[in-house]
């Protein structure tokens, strides 16, 4: 058997622990610790300035943006917020790191505690604990692979605002790390604290992983992987990682503390270091920034500015009656969610809403690869398309189909006109409708014998005649209803 696998009664024997550390790249305008710009794809080394550099008599200066960020954070897991914030030095020494220090906070994290809600293998919700959240700055990048012979450094980075989220050891696999991750992009996206994007930087994580016997207390030696690239590399990288170490078990070997990467490419980790502890990076006291006082009225003004959340839109949504695969759904994006609330603002109709969001609007969006912020209609159409079927005005098919393509390319028109107009009104009068549904019966009088002798399926027949003699304006319903009361006569 290679090494990475294991037999899955073997698997069953062994419990995983995981941990994460998730680096969250602030969206503020300038550093953390100066005035430099922090805008993502600029020429390298452009945006630096002797502050970020750390020249010798240069000082820095704290970025409130940092501190918001934090303290919203802090308020949607639940944290507690510290009131007196210390910096501290994390020295060592690295090409992208001017300074010679990161400064990050060591004993003050100015968020202890919180949670995020993932679901577990069963499908039932799991509270994921946060140790800390705590405010730092990024290293600059270096590049291996630009050059043939040199590592090059861009240095424009150095200094961007980060949080560091950090969980307690409470993730049980792969998947749940993966629902944990995409938890908490999407919470920072909510807030607007950050973009999130992996591809760029902005969201990076460490996972640290270790595996106990099944019914056991004390955790076994943890390695950590860095440099994680994707969600469900992520999630490779620890199934990877929890075999490795079952195998190594169980051959009677150790597990070491070591930092390794993850291979993408081959899907398997490989070692990186041997890890290091942290009384080798010497932290103290950042002398040269005052600790930052966050008071409680600070706190509630943040609270009183924080946007709707997630989980809260969620429950809202699981209340109005839809499905949890809707309200899942909508509450995916901030966007999506924030105009199926404009919706629901002039029609209480929660579900047609949800369809049309989850349909003939999501298809547009899909069709062109486009951002709902592109889409042209108001919300308020949506709802009066709504209202035109609730009313019986038009079918649910024409309002998707002729309707709203007719609406898309006149968005400042009322689909009420515009269905008058385009001659879609659903013809709902009995006495027209009856006249439609008699010429229809006396088309087929050898079919009217059959459904007689117990044909009823022939209904459709009929139906369709009334349809065509409407041309697709009668109210199906209505009509539907006639056809039988004709023909039972
Ligand atoms: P370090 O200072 O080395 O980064 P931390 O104490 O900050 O270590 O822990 C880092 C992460 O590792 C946390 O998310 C924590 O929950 C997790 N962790 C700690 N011990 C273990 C373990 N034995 N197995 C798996 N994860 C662990
Ligand atoms: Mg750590």
């Amino acid at each position: 058997m290679a090494k990475n696998e294991v037999s899955a009664e073997l698997r069953a024997q062994y419990e995983p622990v995981i941990g994460i550390e998730i680096h969250v790249q602030l969206n503020t305008l300038s550093k953390a610790y100066s005035a430099d710009p922090t805008e993502y794809g600029a020429a390298p080394n452009t945006q630096t300035s002797p502050v970020s550099l750390g020249h010798p008599g240069t000082l820095p200066m704290f970025n409130e943006g940092a501190l918001k960020a934090a303290v919203k954070l802090g308020l949607a897991v639940g944290a507690d917020i510290r009131e007196v914030n210390e910096f501290a030095r994390k020295n060592y020494f690295y090409a992208d790191l001017p300074k010679g220090y990161q400064i990050t906070q060591d004993k003050t994290p100015i968020c202890n505690g919180g949670f995020v809600e993932i679901k577990d293998a069963e499908g039932n919700p799991k509270r994921i604990n946060l140790t800390r959240i705590h405010m730092e700055e990024d290293s600059g990048k270096s590049s291996h692979d630009i050059d043939p012979f040199n590592t090059l450094i861009d240095l424009n980075r150095a200094g961007v605002p980060l949080l560091e989220i950090v969980t307690e050891p409470e993730l049980r696999s792969g998947e749940e790390a993966y629902q944990y991750l995409t938890e908490m992009r999407r919470l920072v996206r909510y807030l607007e604290i950050s973009d999130g994007n992996m591809e760029e930087g902005s969201l990076r994580c460490d996972v640290n992983v270790s595996v106990r016997k099944v019914g056991t207390e004390k955790f076994g030696t943890r390695v950590e992987v860095k440099n994680l690239n994707s969600f469900r590399n992520v999630q490779k990288a620890i199934d990877y990682e929890v075999n490795r170490h079952i195998a190594l078990i169980e051959e009677g070997g150790a597990v070491v503390q070591q930092t390794f990467t993850f291979d993408a490419a081959r899907s398997k980790t490989q070692l990186l270091r041997d890890k290091e502890d942290a009384h080798d990076y010497r932290y103290f006291n950042e002398p040269d920034l005052q600790p930052v006082i966050v008071k409680e009225d600070y706190i509630e003004s943040m609270r009183s500015q924080m946007p709707p959340l997630p989980k809260e839109l969620f429950a809202k949504y699981r209340e109005q009656g839809l499905s949890e695969y809707d309200a899942s759904l909508l509450t995916d994006s901030k966007e999506i969610a924030l105009y199926y609330e404009a919706i629901i603002e002039h029609t209480k109709n929660y579900k047609a809403a949800a369809n049309w969001m989850m349909g003939s609007i999501k298809s547009w969006l899909n069709e062109r690869a486009a951002h709902i912020s592109d889409f042209p209609l108001a919300a308020s159409s949506i709802a009066d398309l709504i209202q035109l079927v609730d009313d019986g005005k038009v079918s649910n098919t024409v309002a998707n189909g002729e309707l709203f393509k007719a609406l898309l390319e006149a968005p400042e028109k009322k689909a009420s006109e515009l269905a008058e107009s385009m001659n879609l009104i659903q013809e709902s009068n009995t006495e027209d409708l009856q006249a439609w549904v008699d010429q229809a019966i006396a088309k087929y009088p050898d079919k009217v014998a059959e459904y007689k002798s117990g044909k009823k399926g022939l209904t459709g027949l009929f139906m369709g005649e009334v349809m065509k003699l409407s041309r697709g304006k009668a109210d199906p319903k209505l009509a539907s209803k006639l056809v039988i009361q004709t023909l039972e006569k």
